[in-house]
């Protein structure tokens, strides 16, 4: 059953009725700038066709009723009790099981997006087809998707950007998980064939096409499914080695040095986190080259942008793992134009820009040499640029 059907399926079996409508958001890949997101740098990333599904229906009162295929059992409040719930105190656990507060997250932020609008009870029922936890973006889908049927339902008329915006503070603050707004950028501004262009300092967007599907070529997704337990510990050193960095730099973020600031940079400070740095600004730089190779030359020709990107990520910011690199390595070997991991690495997946004729031999040769190394099997899928939010029914 499509993730579309099932939506409504579990609708009906909630309500006993038909949704109002169904609404779609999609997950999302980075294409390149790893880790620049929170040096207020660039970032490159690209909707997918994986989409997370909200059937939905108002209701005569004013309470909101969730469930998703994901959950035991729905989770119901009132809207006037949505103020007592969120937001969540930093450490704290949610006051809702954490799948709901996505969604109630999104009604909560929502609400204070529109202040004026008097809103309805709402019946709600979530299904999809994107990977949870795989890199793609789980939680920018079912924002996105809420929102958008929130946002049309109650009539508040709010912009992309905004309900992007929506999204980010339902994560942040009702499921309290920090993170920055490339991903509910990336996928309420999703168009087909073009990826966004992201200034993460002052969130300026540009929408870049890519040309892969003009051009015949599909990203193969390889999700290792490998998930390191130092990844939180990792990520936190990688965040301070930046932050010491621009501090030993005299600059309010790595975002305000440039490739000619590398010698300079390396007599400031010690060798790993001159090396944490150059990965910052040199990436946020390969970010830069991939817009404009994109425009004058076309997608084969950022093959060597990816490739250094990996490199890069693997050498000077070290947070690939054998099975990231093997994925890369088998990917090149077997002809693809470029290659690297994506996400925060520790694990989760990698991409490859691969001929369209050529994605079978391709999975089937990464699979066979995790076979060959021991490693688990990976999952192997395509995604390409896609639209973002969008109703479906
Ligand atoms: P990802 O990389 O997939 O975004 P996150 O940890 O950021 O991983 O978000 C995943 C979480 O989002 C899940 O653990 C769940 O709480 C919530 N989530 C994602 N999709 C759904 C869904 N279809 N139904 C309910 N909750 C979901
Ligand atoms: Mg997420």
């Amino acid at each position: 059953m499509s993730a579309l059907d099932a939506a409504r399926t579990l609708f009906t079996e909630l309500t006993g009725r038909d949704p109002e409508g169904v609404w779609s958001a999609p997950g999302r890949v980075n294409l390149i700038g790893e880790h620049t997101d929170y040096n207020e740098g660039f970032v490159l990333p690209f909707a997918i066709p994986h989409r997370t599904f909200t059937a939905a229906r108002l209701r005569d009162d004013d309470r909101i009723r969730v469930t998703s295929t994901f959950a035991a059992e729905p989770v119901e409040v009132a809207i006037s009790e949505l103020d007592r719930l969120f937001p969540t105190a930093v450490g704290a656990e949610p006051a809702v099981p954490e799948w709901s507060a996505y969604v109630l997250g999104v009604a909560w932020a929502i609400q204070l997006a529109a202040p004026e609008a008097a809103l309805r009870g709402v019946d709600i029922a979530i299904a999809s087809d994107v990977p949870v936890g795989a890199g793609l973006s789980s939680s920018a889908a079912i924002e996105g998707s809420v929102a958008s049927a929130l946002n049309d339902l109650w009539k508040l008329d709010l912009d992309p950007v905004a309900l992007a915006q929506v999204g980010r503070r339902a994560e942040n603050e009702a499921v309290g998980a920090p993170t920055g707004i490339m991903d509910q950028m990336a996928s309420m501004l999703g168009r087909p064939d073009a990826a966004t262009f992201i200034d993460c300092r002052s969130l300026a967007t540009e929408s870049v096409p890519t040309g892969f599907t003009g051009e015949g070529l599909e990203v193969l997704v390889i999700d290792t499914q490998v998930s390191h337990s130092h990844s939180t510990g990792g990520y936190r050193e990688r965040r301070d080695a930046c932050e010491r960095g621009a501090a030993l730099l005299g600059i309010p973020s790595l975002r305000d040095a440039a490739e000619s600031d590398l010698p300079r940079t390396a007599e400031l400070m010690d060798d790993v986190t001159f090396r944490r740095v150059r990965h910052v600004i040199t990436e946020n730089q390969r970010v830069l080259d991939t817009v404009r190779v994109l425009g004058s030359d076309g997608p084969r020709a950022i093959g060597d942008l990816l490739v250094a990107s990996h490199a890069s990520m693997r050498d000077d910011f070290e947070i690939s793992v054998p099975e990231l690199d093997l994925a890369v390595e088998t990917a090149l070997a077997h002809g693809a134009v470029g290659a690297r991991m994506t996400g925060g690495g520790f694990g989760g997946a990698a991409i490859a820009l691969v001929e369209r004729d050529a994605v079978d031999r391709m999975a089937d040769a990464v699979t066979r040499a995790f076979a060959d190394a021991g490693f688990g099997a990976p999952h192997v899928f395509t995604v390409h640029p896609s639209d973002g939010p969008r109703r479906d029914a």
